[in-house]
């Protein structure tokens, strides 16, 4: 299989015309890649959490690039082409929310959920865009930025439901859709503790305890317990 892209927790790669493989690595980054670690076992149980979710969310009728998973490192996905847009939903003010507003309390429960969008641009660090900025370049138009808010706030029920009944707090998370060939707008990347906040009896099973200063070895663990709770096979 030809590699087309390897990021900084993932490597893509192209089975045919239609198909990718992404396959998770065994590492963790933080602070736009300054600490670096190895995390054996890292890449199956993030691999295994993105098969689950989007599993979930095809089942209550979310389109998913998602098609199988290895058992291990790797999924197969469906080729689309990429906006470069994240797009973030957040129930509670925490990381770069709390950096650009920074009179809201740490933790603090928002009336409704907030969407925000940013561009995927690792020089500029991700900026915050308006919708009159995605709009005005070109990436998306207004209806297609009402699917994704749409489709953005329905995934944000789902999950939250769903962890709510393991006793996990979902305080936010980012998702990222792309076009198929029939310009269907389907929810792509992957689906883990790199791209979520969750929380339980206040502890982080997510990337953020690694960012917080915990070893890779913890954040493999807690990865691990995400699992259990949510009956993840890995
Ligand atoms: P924040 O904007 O507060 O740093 O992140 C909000 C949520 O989106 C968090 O759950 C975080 O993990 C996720 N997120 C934000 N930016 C990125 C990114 O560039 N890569 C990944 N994997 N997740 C991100």
């Amino acid at each position: 299989m030809e590699l087309i892209y390897e990021g900084k927790a993932k490597r893509v790669y192209r089975l045919n015309n239609e198909r990718l493989v992404m396959e998770f690595k065994d590492e963790v980054t933080a602070f736009d890649g300054l600490r670096k670690e190895v995390a054996i076992g890292k890449g199956r149980l993030a691999a295994a959490q993105t098969a689950f979710f989007m599993s979930y969310l095809e089942g209550n009728g979310v389109r998913t690039h998602f098609i199988d998973w290895d058992g291990d490192r790797r999924i197969t996905v469906r080729a689309l082409r990429m906006v470069p847009i994240e797009v973030i939903v957040r129930n509670y003010a925490y990381g770069s929310f709390l950096k650009r507003m920074p009179m809201v309390k740490p933790l603090t429960r928002f009336s409704k959920p907030l969407v925000e969008f940013h561009l995927k641009s690792d020089e500029l660090h991700d900026p915050l865009l308006t919708m009159d900025d995605i709009t005005e370049a070109g990436l998306l138009t207004r209806e297609e930025l009402q699917e994704i808010i749409n489709t953005s706030l329905r995934v944000n029920d789902l999950l939250t439901n769903l962890l709510s009944t393991r006793g996990l707090i979902l305080v936010d998370f980012k998702l990222e859709f792309g076009f198929d060939g029939s310009g269907r707008l389907l929810l792509a990347d992957e689906m883990s503790g790199d791209t979520m906040r969750i929380l339980r009896n206040g502890k982080h099973l997510d990337k953020e305890l690694f960012r917080k200063g915990a070893s890779a070895m913890d954040l493999v663990k807690a990865y691990a317990e995400l699992n259990a709770l949510l009956g993840v096979k890995s």
